[in-house]
């Protein structure tokens, strides 16, 4: 099984509760099976009897993680818990058991079709086009982070094949990748093509600044705790005139609303509405404050949930600055 080639991460969390108050669903559901430790105690039982798989509570617990990485991003000792979930969900899809939700929204997902439009040596993937004048704009969905994280490896295999061969023929030497997960998906398997994501291009290709603007930043999930707290975000923002200001209580939990799952709102809307109500309930005045955020999940999600929430993305926040 997937989940015996992470003992040490068993092992380390089943019995710690250091991370807690970081899980973003343990902090909204109030249960110990949503933090680091429940799920790896239920994995734990699973390791030890594989007829604990098919327990419906158990799979349940494992699909509504959100994956934030901020629990692994914190710990002391970087336990791989989010490979641990990973892992679980792997077997669980391999076994059959996964839940119909979950079956459906992978077909739907192995769907994805891709196209290329436009002129250049360089290619941007992403719903900003406007901002890279002189660039290819590829088109389609997720390239196939999102069946990885359901733990459909095969599948996913096969999305992102197809997404390479329409690069590959796109005879471009850089891909600007604007969604985070995408970006985290990407980053190192185009060989030859160079991945950037959208706010590194964008820093390098210089932007216009305007008057200092108060503004919060959500970090993601992915950028700060997959990959390494890139800072191009937040330098290309300060480049722009923003003035960003930490939100929430500390700067440890994730607010990206189940960024890190990818389709966390697609599987777990109930859970979702609670993580973007917590957002709205830390928020200092909803309808004034600004929140930037680099990935469209989090804007559409938190739009969705509250339509008095002024958040932009990334890419948006820097063209009010080029009007
Ligand atoms: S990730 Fe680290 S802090 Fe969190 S439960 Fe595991 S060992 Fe403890």
């Amino acid at each position: 099984m997937h989940i015996d080639k992470h003992q040490d991460v068993i092992a380390a969390c089943r019995f710690c509760f250091m991370c807690r108050h970081l899980d973003p669903v343990g902090n909204v559901t109030f249960q110990e099976s949503d933090t680091p430790r429940g799920r790896a105690l239920i994995i734990d039982k699973i390791r030890m009897a594989n007829e604990n798989l098919k327990n419906p509570d158990f799979i349940a617990t494992l699909y509504r993680s959100a994956l934030s990485g901020a629990n692994r991003f914190h710990c002391v000792s970087h336990y791989d818990e989010v490979g641990l979930v990973l892992a679980a969900r792997k077997d669980i899809v391999e076994a059959g058991l996964a839940p119909e939700p979950v079956k459906a929204l992978a077909e739907e997902l192995s769907q994805a079709t891709f196209t290329v439009k436009g002129k250049g040596k360089t290619l941007y993937y992403g719903n900003n086009p406007k901002l890279y004048a002189g660039c290819k704009v590829l088109s389609g969905g997720d390239p196939g982070k999102a069946l990885e994280v359901l733990g459909f490896v095969s599948e996913s295999q096969a999305v992102f094949d197809r997404f390479k061969k329409t690069v590959v023929a796109a005879n471009c030497t850089t891909l600007i990748v604007a969604e985070p997960s995408a970006y985290d998906f990407l980053k190192d398997k185009l060989d030859a093509i160079k991945v950037e994501h959208c706010s590194e291009y964008l820093l390098s290709a210089g932007v216009k600044t305007g008057p200092a603007r108060k503004a919060y930043y959500l970090e993601s999930d992915f950028l700060k705790n997959y990959d390494r707290n890139l800072t191009a975000p937040r330098q290309l923002l300060a480049q722009c005139g923003y003035k960003l200001v930490p939100f929430g209580t500390n700067n440890e939990e994730s607010y990206s609303v189940g960024e890190g799952a990818v389709v966390f709102d697609r599987l777990n809307p109930e859970v979702c509405a609670k993580l973007c109500q917590r957002v709205c309930d830390l928020a200092d005045n909803l309808k004034t404050n600004l929140l930037i955020t680099p990935s469209q999940y989090v804007k559409t999600t938190l739009s969705k949930y509250n339509s008095h929430i002024r958040i932009v993305s990334l890419e948006e926040a820097v063209a009010q600055r080029k009007d």
